[in-house]
């Protein structure tokens, strides 16, 4: 932990308040509307003091911690997915005018509500959502035509990293071994500490832009015992996962039981809603929308999140290839935990426990799949048995 220091709140500010004047877009965790979200950020205080989290299937509630921890809750509603990757990207926009028609950049005429634009510093981001963005990057900037528009919102991005403390019912980042401690991807990595003495951070760097920013804060070398003390944080976050996936081969086991009777039961209690696309930080799924105005003399192209539990995302000529919820969710999972492997080398779920917390249908992957893993085990095990 070379270069390690240790901060107090001031000094958050302080990293705010530089990160702000050198032009970028701070970005941070706060309470909206009863749930934490990543919002613009200009003081400490917009953090969500003393706010904890409950989380399990179809549920999340805040709560009073007790203390004044400022990222003592889990995770939030969303991961940094909207950030990098918003749900509705204006592509062009083209306009007749008396010289006839024009196409604009969407940056030349920014609607005011995304004044916020890059470059982008979001402080507070999990383990669990850095190996989404890893993944993302990946996805979207890795393949022979990067996506533009992602390249540019991640393009000198600054990424504050926070190691949990207080691990949420449906998190499961240990066996994705994606936490919860941040390893890579961050320019500083903070723990905080507030049971015993004053309440501070430890700040790691992770980067050399990371490891400046540090120096300019003036604040104190972490102490051996602060070192210490932020070290069990991390290993006692690490015993309290709200749940486990056992991900020993599972991706033959999904290949293998395409077929199972526990799609037919999961689809009849999911209703193909794609709130679990939604909050995921790795479902990278869009639609492209074109709008124009009445009289004609604008339109837009735009890029939205889509979801493969929407009938019409797999409609090619002549139909939808998924008709049913069955082969939605089947689809979902199976690309998720097993062909996302295939194509891009890790899996597709990071263990943040999303979309088990914010399904209506409290479905819950993990369960899922436990549920075709036991079932497929047992199957073999009555085949072994057989003469
Ligand atoms: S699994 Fe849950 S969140 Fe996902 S589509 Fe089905 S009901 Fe909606
Ligand atoms: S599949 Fe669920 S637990 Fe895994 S990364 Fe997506 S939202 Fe998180």
């Amino acid at each position: 932990m070379t270069g390690a220091h240790t901060l107090a709140l001031d000094d958050l500010q302080e990293l705010i308040d530089i990160l702000s004047s050198r032009g970028y877009s701070v970005l941070g965790p706060t309470v909206v509307d009863g749930a934490i979200d990543i919002r613009p950020l200009t003081s400490v205080s917009q953090l969500p003091h003393g706010w904890g989290d409950e989380q399990d299937g179809a549920h999340y509630r805040l709560r009073r911690r007790g203390d004044d921890a400022v990222f003592g809750f889990a995770c939030g509603a969303q991961s940094a997915k909207p950030v990098f990757f918003p749900a509705d990207e204006l592509l062009w926009r083209s306009r007749s005018g008396p010289d006839g028609p024009q196409i604009d950049r969407p940056d030349d005429d920014r609607p005011d509500d995304d004044r916020y634009g890059p470059p982008y510093a979001v402080l507070g981001l999990r383990s669990c959502d850095l190996a989404a963005i890893r993944i993302h990057d990946r996805v979207l900037t890795g393949r022979a035509v990067a996506d533009a528009h992602y390249a540019t919102r991640r393009t000198d991005s600054v990424i504050i990293a926070v190691t949990c403390t207080d691990p949420a019912g449906t998190c499961f980042c240990v066996s994705m071994d994606t936490g919860p401690v941040p390893s890579e991807g961050f320019d500083i990595a903070l723990t905080e500490l507030y049971a015993d003495g004053p309440h501070r951070f430890v700040a790691r760097p992770g980067s050399p832009r990371g490891a400046e920013l540090l120096e300019r804060l003036a604040a104190r070398d972490a102490t051996d015992e602060d070192l210490a003390h932020a070290a069990s944080v991390g290993e006692q976050a690490a015993q309290r996962m709200g749940r486990r996936l056992d991900d020993t081969n599972l991706k033959n086991i999904l290949y293998d039981n395409a077929e199972s009777a526990v799609w037919d039961d999961v689809a009849d209690r999911c209703l193909s809603c794609g709130n679990c696309t939604l909050v995921c930080p790795t479902c990278f799924c869009t639609s492209i929308t074109d709008v124009s105005d009445l009289a004609g003399a604008t339109s837009e192209r735009h890029r939205v999140w889509d979801s493969c539990f929407s009938a019409d995302y797999s409609y090619i000529h002549g139909g939808a290839v998924r008709e049913s919820t069955r082969s939605r969710y089947r689809q979902w999972m199976t690309h998720k935990l097993a062909a996302w492997k295939d194509q891009f080398g890790t899996s597709g779920c990071v263990g943040c426990g999303r979309c088990i917390t914010w399904c209506p249908a409290a479905i819950d992957i993990t369960a899922e799949a436990g549920e075709l893993r036991r079932v497929a085990e047992h199957r073999e095990e009555r085949r072994a048995r057989q003469p």
